[in-house]
């Protein structure tokens, strides 16, 4: 029998454009009361708007301690508990190692790495009251890092890493670790690359393909939060079919 989200609290970081949105709805559809943090509040409005169950909107900057602690903090106040955190949150600001601006590294690593550590660290107390889930977006750059993908790599491989000894610490407590590695979605995520020849490539690479949908991505996060509570869907890796 799967384990229905009927009623269950998730709170979804970077909910406000592209995996992060597309998850939170889809949870939200599957009977999930949904908590939705990003910095843009305008986004995630509209998106309150467009969900069909209940959804609490919070403000949220995840590479500030302070508003992760009352991000938890205030789904735990207003649903009673949390059963799920999908840690996506996240930005790629690819570029050649060399003459980087390491302004961006700064970010990439305080956002990715620090702010997804953050969120688990005060999540965790909730989650094994629960004896939830947290969804950790990683990506194919966990497992394999590329030229001018240097830094988002190695934040994507610390990911893996940290969720790894997460996973030892808390499963025989009932907590389960999911760890989600995308190939190419279509969203938002290359445009912000400030390096315009890399921007391009980004661009001639989604042109090349059938690249995968927010939607996919959510699919693969609901079947993983779904399953038997002794189904631990550790990992899912998934990409369009047409990336090699
Ligand atoms: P988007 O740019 O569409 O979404 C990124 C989300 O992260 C936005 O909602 C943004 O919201 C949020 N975010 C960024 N910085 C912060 C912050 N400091 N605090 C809170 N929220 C923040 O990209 P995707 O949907 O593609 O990315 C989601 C995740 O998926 C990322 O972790 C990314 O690395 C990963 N991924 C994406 C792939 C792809 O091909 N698209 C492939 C593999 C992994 P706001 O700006 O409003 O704060």
């Amino acid at each position: 029998m799967s384990n229905t989200l009927e009623g269950k609290a998730v709170l979804v970081t970077g909910a406000s454009s592209g995996i992060g949105r597309a998850t939170a709805l889809a949870l939200s559809k599957s009977g999930a009361r949904v908590a939705v943090g990003a910095r843009r509040a305008d986004r995630l409005k509209a998106l309150t708007e467009d969900a069909s169950g209940e959804m609490l909107l919070l403000e949220l900057d995840v590479t500030d301690r302070q508003s992760v602690d009352d991000a938890v903090a205030a789904t735990v106040e207003h649903f009673g508990a949390l059963d799920v955190l999908v840690n996506n949150a996240g930005v790629m600001l690819s570029s050649p190692i060399l003459g980087a601006d390491t302004t961006e590294w700064t970010r990439m690593v305080e956002t990715n790495l620090l702010g997804s550590m953050y969120m688990v660290h005060a999540a965790l107390p909730h989650l094994l009251e629960a004896k939830g889930s947290v969804v950790q977006v990683s990506s194919t750059s966990g497992r394999v890092a590329s030229a001018t993908s240097g830094v988002y790599a190695a934040t994507k491989f610390g990911i893996n890493a940290f969720s790894e000894a997460l996973r030892q610490e808390v499963t025989a407590q009932g907590v389960r670790v999911v760890l989600i590695e995308p190939g190419f979605v279509a969203t938002e995520l290359t445009t912000h690359i400030t390096d315009p020849a890399i921007q391009a490539a980004a661009k001639s690479m989604a042109e090349s393909m059938r690249t995968l949908q927010p939607e996919d991505i959510a699919a693969a996060v609901v079947y993983a939060v779904t399953q038997p509570e002794h189904v631990a869907v550790n990992e899912i890796l998934i990409r369009p079919t047409d990336q090699t």
